[in-house]
């Protein structure tokens, strides 16, 4: 039985990973990211536990992927950290950052080696290039760069974040206490995806996969007279709107069931429930765009769109390509990939007695390319 736990930090923002998309969820093959890299931990070691430090909203979409134990992490690396450690009860505990995307097993194996040789074991690389501190060239032979993960003793770990202090890593906290620190071989390879340019370093990442992700949404309102009414976000001529807790706006609705179907994130309702006063009244522009925001954080691209609007009434056909070009410019993709229909139900039904609209739509999903960005 080891007695080791694996903490993988992943709460960062990626706000200098300037795209749309969270570099943990970028995909590699039909994997996020920071599932790559706790699978890879486990093919290379045994842990007793596994404990994975996200956000909030991340980690309900975590728990979809595989069963770790998800802590929610802090403003700040120790905070994340400290908040991990409270799940720890193993002797030794192996910190790592999911950033740190690409490292060797061999690196993984050398480091929990050591286990025995200090409190905190660290891998580290030689500085290469000549140093200057204050203007003055130093002796790089004396100088190493700090990589994770780092094994460190549980108790010691705990004892030394118990400090306002904010430590780099792990090593400069257990050293603050004055324990023995010992250094191993780390790897080149091991290198942390911070900004957009360090796609090119972290080589053991495949493309992700070209599998398309099908999404289906539906919703239905009722007329109600002396509301304007709105589809796919344009103001249509009517004597009456939809009666909603919303704006009512049906075909945006079903828009958005369809994504978060596709992305596999539940339905509208989970996300902006109408049970909340925020939502009374609500644009639902805006709660599309927020949808689109969190598709594409999570990694995913929007394909196609393929609408049928079911309403005897009022006529929609002139409406047809301004409700295009809104959905257009709210899903940031091109006009030609999105169809919307106009349909009726023969007179049958609510429909057919233009007590009411329902809206249909599909929509297509890509894992976002990352090698193109
Ligand atoms: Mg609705």
């Amino acid at each position: 039985m080891s007695n080791t736990t694996l903490i993988l930090l992943g709460a960062g923002s990626s706000s200098r990973f300037k795209t749309t998309v969270k570099k943990q969820w970028l995909y590699t093959q039909e994997s996020p990211l920071w599932l790559h890299v706790v699978e890879h931990f486990e093919s290379s070691a045994a842990f007793e536990k596994i404990i994975i430090v996200s956000t909030f909203d991340e980690i309900k979409e975590m728990k979809k992927f595989a069963d770790y134990i998800y802590v929610q992490g802090g403003n700040s690396r120790q905070a994340s950290l400290t908040n991990a450690l409270k799940h720890v009860t193993s002797e030794s505990v192996l910190v790592s950052d999911i950033a740190r995307c690409c490292i060797p097993s061999e690196m993984i194996e050398r480091i929990l080696a050591a286990q025995s040789k200090a409190s905190c074991i660290v891998p580290t690389l030689p500085v290469t290039d000549t140093l200057y501190l204050e203007g003055q060239p130093i002796d790089r032979e004396k100088t190493r760069i700090i990589q994770t993960p780092q094994l460190s003793r549980t108790a010691l770990l705990k004892k030394a974040l118990q400090t306002q202090t904010l430590f780099s890593d792990d090593s400069s906290a257990i050293a603050s206490l004055g324990a023995k620190i010992h250094f191993v071989e780390g790897s080149t390879k091991a290198h942390k995806l911070t900004t957009l340019e360090d796609l090119q370093k972290v080589t053991c990442l495949k493309a992700p996969s070209t599998k398309t992700l099908t999404g289906f949404g539906i919703d239905t309102h009722p007329f109600e007279t002396g509301k304007k009414m709105f589809l796919c976000g344009v103001p249509i001529d009517a004597n009456y709107g939809f009666k909603a807790h919303s704006d009512g706006d049906v075909a945006i609705h079903s828009l958005i069931d369809a994504l978060l179907g596709a992305a596999g994130m539940g339905d509208i309702g989970d996300l902006y429930p109408d049970t909340d006063d925020k939502y009374a009244g609500a644009d639902s522009k805006v709660l599309l765009r927020d949808t689109v925001n969190r598709i594409n954080s999570f990694g995913f691209s929007i394909g196609n769109i393929d609408m049928t609007i079911m309403a005897e009434s009022p006529k929609l056909s002139p409406y047809k390509q301004e409700m295009r070009e809104s959905l257009s410019s709210l899903l940031g993709i091109r006009g030609n990939f999105i169809n919307i229909k106009a349909s009726t139900s023969e007179e049958l039904g609510f429909i057919g007695r233009k007590e009411g609209v329902t809206v249909h739509t599909v929509a297509n999903l890509t894992y976002t390319n990352w090698k193109t960005l």
